[in-house]
């Protein structure tokens, strides 16, 4: 029996990670589950799974939580360290899947233990990415991608050299708004931003998938998984969501990763890695779907892809900042204090004003600089936001 514990179980990726395990239930101990606010949903998912512990992020859900486990013997806790606390038992296998910067000290903790971290939180790379790498090679754990373009990426490098590999391509669908005319998106709405045309997806990520956010934070997390030069690395607008990446080898070849768009696929992948088992994931029929389109990215729709190249030029805490700070704007968003558009103008306005700090590209990746630099980047655009920007 394998032992696995899921950060962030209440959410899409990990409510899929539960459909593959409670296709096998005998194969797998479940030991730690977390959520945020829904621990109706938490609860139930840990009583379905014989669960040791379920943590909820926020400790005023705790009473609830409580009554909801009453009689099952599933221990309850509640907050950010019981979270970390969670992380610290031992397993075989973890899907980190809390969204946003929190899902960084989790995946840390399962690493210093020794467990195999399936990343989904792409956000634990882009603002700790030397870090994250480090403490996986100081323990002898392994970090498996589970973001669909990083898991075909590592499945095009399985027996290759990485020093053949010229260029690294990922693909993106372009988002809810990819065929809209560029001045009609600032009056985007969050309802419109909300819906994905291939991915069904947490709202945060569908809104980053809009705006490119997501492929931003995605071509750092290439740079800071795989370690190869931004220069390398091409974002392809590919409405079909069909090829997820493109790996490109120094004789020319290029090896292109083809499945349906199903998360199920990425992280079966990785709940199974070594090997490749049945997955219940659609079977495309490549002639009925006819063509793969594909086109450029346009720099001027998308700012963030051009924030991103910064970022990754800058290095060190910039990523930290970039991230948090494009967090507060996506609340922004989300609260209808900023436009569509201007959620880029608040990240780029944060970035402008802490990068002049010139020590924060060059601080050490510590956890402490980190949070930091996250805690500054969060003031710095609630204030930018505030002062109507
Ligand atoms: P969801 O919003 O659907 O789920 C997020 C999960 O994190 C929920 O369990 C939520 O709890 C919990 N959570 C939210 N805030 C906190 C917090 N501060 N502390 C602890 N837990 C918290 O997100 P997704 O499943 O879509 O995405 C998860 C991660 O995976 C993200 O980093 C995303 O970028 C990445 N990813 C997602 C993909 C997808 O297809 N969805 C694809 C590739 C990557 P609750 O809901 O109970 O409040
Ligand atoms: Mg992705």
């Amino acid at each position: 029996m394998r032992r696995i514990s899921i950060f962030g179980a209440t959410g899409s990726i990990g409510e899929s990670t539960l459909d593959l395990i409670g296709r096998d239930p005998e194969a797998y101990q479940v030991v730690a589950l977390t959520g945020g606010h829904n621990v109706t949903r938490l609860a139930e998912q840990a009583r379905a799974f014989k669960a040791e512990i379920a943590v909820t992020a926020h400790e005023e859900h705790l009473p609830d939580l409580r009554d909801a486990l009453a009689g099952s013997g599933i221990e309850a806790a509640a907050g950010a360290g019981a979270i970390d606390e969670a992380a610290c038992r031992p397993v075989d296998w973890a899907m980190s899947a809390i969204v946003g910067a929190a899902g960084l000290e989790p995946g840390l903790r399962v690493l210093e233990h020794r467990g195999t971290l399936a990343l989904a939180n792409k956000e634990s790379l882009v603002t700790a990415g030397p870090l994250i790498m480090a403490t996986a090679q100081a323990h002898h754990a392994r970090i498996l991608p589970v973001d669909s373009e990083h898991s075909a990426v590592f499945q095009g490098l399985v027996g290759e050299d990485i020093d053949a590999v010229e260029r690294v391509i990922i693909t993106a669908s372009g988002g809810a708004f990819r065929d809209w005319p560029l001045e009609k998106l600032a009056g985007a709405t969050l309802a419109q931003a909300s819906s994905h045309p291939n991915w069904d997806m947490g709202q945060r990520i569908t809104i980053d998938s809009a705006s490119m956010f997501n492929k931003a934070l995605e071509l750092i997390e290439t740079r800071e998984f795989f370690g190869v030069d931004p220069a390398q690395i091409e974002v392809l607008v590919h409405p079909q969501s069909l090829v997820h990446a493109i790996v490109g080898f120094n004789d020319g070849a290029m090896m292109a990763h083809i499945g349906p768009p199903d998360m199920r696929h990425a992280i079966g992948y990785a709940l199974h890695w070594p090997d490749r088992r049945d997955l219940p994931v659609e079977r495309l029929d490549l002639a009925s779907i006819g063509q793969l389109e594909f086109r450029a990215p346009d720099e001027v729709r998308y700012p963030a892809l051009r924030l991103a190249r910064e970022v990754m030029d800058a290095g060190g805490l910039t990523g930290a900042i970039f991230n948090a700070a494009k967090e507060i704007a996506l609340d922004g968003f989300i609260a209808g204090q900023v436009g569509f558009m201007d959620m880029a103008q608040v990240v780029e306005q944060a970035l402008d004003r802490l990068e002049g700090d010139a020590s924060l590209a060059h601080a050490a990746i510590t956890l402490d600089n980190v949070r930091a630099a996250d805690q500054m980047a969060r003031r710095t655009a609630k204030d930018l936001i505030n002062a109507g920007t």
